[in-house]
């Protein structure tokens, strides 16, 4: 049997080793979901609702380990990791009333009544990525669960603890076995066979763009659906009629939070050329003031990278560039054990560098300045992703403008918040396709039925 070392990405330390599933195990875990699908689907609405109430009381009691297992797997800071346990409540909380409330509709036609309802797929792979295990676990999970799928999910092999730890919370509050199954495994072998078991029906997908096109080519052998949450390099901008001293003191938190391994980091800051050089004079200290340290510690703002190998890889938009880029500054940064980065801003040359077009994935910043609105609008789009974004200025026609010019799926004006359960979250160009999160993500987890019942007699 193949086994993973999970490493502490603060102290390169092995927290513990995680066997492996193999083709084999993948397959005995999806006939054990596609048995275990009538009975689930037949379960009333109101227990299936009940049932994820109780898996959301499980998570709720459990918060603080399964928070201080992220901060050991993942190197998240404490306070994000209480955040994101919370939020896997939240969001079994929030659907855990979506089966009750699965309407489907009665449409008039003539001779008869025509109703739709909205029918489970069957069973769902979810395959999550390493930069946020629990809560993109469960944006997956939850609806699906809710609409009567079963579901086999897939951690990334670097950080497989917290979704190993909530499928056992899952059978602790009642699910039923084989309704929601957690195989641990690599990509290629257990995320591979979620896309070509034809028992799979949909593939719920978070991570590269690269992967992702890859799961959706091979999903159209089957017509299997798919939802797609890829990269981002999202915009931040900075008018000059903003809250200059707030748009500062913020976008460090827009961009570095998670060490900056976030699909929605605001990693290109654009400022307004009128009020640039100000705007680096408040930024700075605020960079050099986020706190980077153990992520044990209750008042560390930022951990360090989840891998060397990550680590390198944001290097090289940096350090080894083959295109030299111009550091602005920089933040601090532990030495010794664990995969460290500091924050760094940089200044390109130019809107082709690759720092300012690819996703770094790590706490690096690229700033440049706009001239105006449309400047602005141009700038942000000219990127393959369309993730989110951020707005600032004071002037509310130009938040509108600005927000409805922008290609991208999350915007926040005067904020940086991406992320609500309430409601939709996904991407425009290369960063998806398909919405999760929010009222309507049960429809990508049901197929629509029409039913037309004669009325002659
Ligand atoms: P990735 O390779 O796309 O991995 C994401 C998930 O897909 C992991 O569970 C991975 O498993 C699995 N996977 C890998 N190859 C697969 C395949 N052929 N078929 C099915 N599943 C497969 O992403 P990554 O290696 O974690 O990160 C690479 C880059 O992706 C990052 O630097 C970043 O740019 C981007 N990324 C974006 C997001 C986002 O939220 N949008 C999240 C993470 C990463 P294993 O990990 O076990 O290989
Ligand atoms: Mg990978």
């Amino acid at each position: 049997m193949t086994v993973h070392d999970v490493l502490n990405p603060a102290t390169e330390q092995v927290v513990t080793t995680v066997p492996l599933a193999g083709l084999d195990q993948a397959d005995a875990a999806i006939a054990a979901a596609e048995s275990a699908g009538p009975a689930w689907r037949a379960v009333t609405p109101a227990d299936r609702g009940l049932l994820l109430r109780r898996f959301a009381e499980q998570v709720d009691s459990h918060s603080e380990e399964l928070a201080q297992l992220e901060v050991a797997n993942a190197g998240h800071t404490i306070g994000n990791a209480r955040w994101e346990a919370g939020n896997v409540r939240d969001v079994l909380t929030y659907y855990s009333a979506a089966p009750e409330r699965l309407f489907g509709r009665q449409i008039p036609v003539a001779g008869g009544i025509d109703v739709t309802f909205k029918e489970p797929l069957g069973t769902v792979g979810v395959i999550v990525p390493w930069n946020f295990p629990m809560p993109i676990a469960a944006w997956g999970f939850a609806p699906a669960l809710a609409a009567g799928n079963t579901v086999v999910l897939k951690p990334a092999e670097l950080t497989p603890l917290t979704a190993i730890r909530l499928g056992e919370l899952a059978l602790d509050a009642g699910l039923p076995e084989g309704v929601f199954t957690v195989v641990p495994g690599r990509g290629s072998v257990v995320g591979e066979r979620f896309v070509t078991h034809p028992a799979v029906r949909k593939v719920c997908f978070t991570g590269s763009t690269a992967v992702g096109q890859r799961i959706m080519r091979g999903a159209a052998d089957q017509v299997k659906r798919v939802t797609l949450e890829l990269g981002g390099k999202s915009a931040n901008l900075v008018f000059e009629d903003s809250d200059l001293e707030r748009a500062a003191a913020t976008a460090p938190y827009g961009v570095f939070d998670n060490a900056g391994q976030d699909c929605c980091a605001r990693s290109r800051i654009l400022v307004q050329r009128s009020v640039f050089d100000r705007f680096m004079e408040l930024f700075e200290p605020a960079v050099k003031n986020v706190v980077v340290a153990d992520p044990a510690a209750e008042s560390t703002e930022m951990g360090p990278l989840i891998s060397d190998a990550q680590r390198q890889a944001v290097r090289s938009y940096v350090e080894d560039a083959q295109e030299p880029v111009e550091v602005a500054f920089r933040g601090q940064a532990p030495q010794g054990d664990g995969y460290w980065y500091p924050a760094t801003v940089v200044l390109p040359g130019s809107t082709s560098d690759r720092v300012w077009q690819e996703e770094v994935f790590g706490p690096v910043v690229a700033v440049m300045p706009f001239e105006d609105e449309a400047d602005a609008v141009a700038k942000a789009n000219d990127t393959a992703y369309g993730l989110s974004g951020s707005i600032w200025t004071r002037d509310v026609g130009r938040a509108m403008r600005v927000a409805r010019a922008v290609e991208a799926g999350n915007l926040s004006v005067n904020s940086h918040s991406s992320v609500r359960y309430s409601t939709p979250f996904g991407g425009f160009k290369h960063s998806g396709l398909g919405r999760e999160l929010g009222p309507d993500a049960l429809d990508a987890f049901s197929e629509l039925k029409n039913v037309f019942i004669s009325t002659d007699s």
